[in-house]
């Protein structure tokens, strides 16, 4: 009886594992799919200046338009990383981003623009000659373009990460962790890092003004940053009383819903147009079609 239930869950087990490596590979087939058909497209979400509400610059975030359906990056990242397509999505959205922010930086907006890499993403062979590449092609001048990364991404600097990062760095590019206060060791590795932009982490956003403890902290990373003279951006604003306390905190920048959401190239030119990101009304949500 035993030995009947112990086989049962090994056979469950296998099956859960065969589903999954199908779906993997279904998801890979997708994928290529989807680049050759180009279903993917590039948003852009504002960044502020707190102050002002000054639009600053824009994250450029992948889509991936199945269908009618967006199918979120978190989704199908990791599954194009795993299937080796990450390398040719990141150079398109990479290449895509540049060209448009340099078309909008000679309609004299002045914004930059930054853009979120994977471990592997910069661990691919001539990295930092592809990134050049890019920058000479579309004529974004380096000092325009911040690249994102994770903590974890240059605690482990696996294929040697921060020295990739530091020869960008050397042409003029930024620096920026995301989802700063969520990895570990941070502090600690801050000081030997060619850093100049930490985002806050939306979780200690969320919390501001609900949680003490979050808020305090929130603050604390404010001020570290205004301490290291990074520039500090904080991440998820939703609401009217976040965006009140960040600008009590002195919090020099900010994203999120409430100020402005990711948006098509069209829209995100609009609201360049008139700087209007506060006014809920001027801001289009991000359901439409692509
Ligand atoms: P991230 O770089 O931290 O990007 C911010 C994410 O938060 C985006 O999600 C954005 O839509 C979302 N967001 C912005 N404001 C708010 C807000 O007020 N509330 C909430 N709830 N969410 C907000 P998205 O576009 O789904 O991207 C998720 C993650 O996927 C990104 O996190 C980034 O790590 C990754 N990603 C997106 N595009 C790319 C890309 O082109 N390349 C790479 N390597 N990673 C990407
Ligand atoms: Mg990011
Ligand atoms: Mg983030
Ligand atoms: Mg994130």
């Amino acid at each position: 009886r035993a030995k009947e239930l112990g086989g049962g869950r090994v056979e469950v087990y296998a099956a859960h594992m065969h589903t999954d490596v199908v779906r993997r590979l279904e998801l890979g087939a997708d994928l290529q799919r989807a680049l050759a058909e180009e279903q993917f497209a590039v948003e852009f979400q504002p960044v502020v200046e707190l102050d002002t509400s000054r639009v600053t610059g824009v994250e450029a975030l992948v889509r991936w338009w199945r269908g009618s359906e967006s199918v979120p990056p978190q989704d199908f990242i990791r599954p194009a990383e795993e299937s080796g397509l990450m390398i040719t999505l990141g150079d398109w959205v990479l290449r895509q981003a540049c060209r448009q922010v340099a078309r909008w930086r000679a309609e004299s907006w002045q914004v930059d623009l930054s853009v979120n890499f994977t471990a592997r993403q910069i661990a691919a062979p001539r990295f930092v000659e592809s990134v050049a590449q890019v920058l000479e092609e579309t004529g974004l001048p380096p000092q325009a373009l911040t690249v994102e990364v994770t903590e974890a991404v240059l605690v482990e600097d696996a294929g040697q990460t921060v020295e990739r990062l530091s020869a960008l760095r050397e042409l003029g590019v930024r620096l920026a962790i995301d989802d700063f206060g969520t990895g570990y060791a941070s502090l600690a590795h801050l000081g030997r890092l060619p850093v100049d932009v930490i985002k806050i982490d939306p979780s200690f956003v969320a919390g501001l003004g609900r949680d003490e403890t979050r808020t305090l902290l929130t603050r604390a990373i404010v001020r570290l940053g205004h301490d290291l003279g990074l520039t500090v951006v904080a991440e998820g604003i939703e609401r009217p009383e976040q965006l009140e306390l960040l600008r009590q905190m002195n919090c020099p920048r900010g994203q999120g819903f409430l100020v402005a959401r990711p948006m098509a190239p069209g829209p995100a030119e609009s609201l360049l147009r008139t700087n209007l990101t506060t006014v809920q009304d001027t801001v289009p949500d991000d359901s439409g079609e692509p």
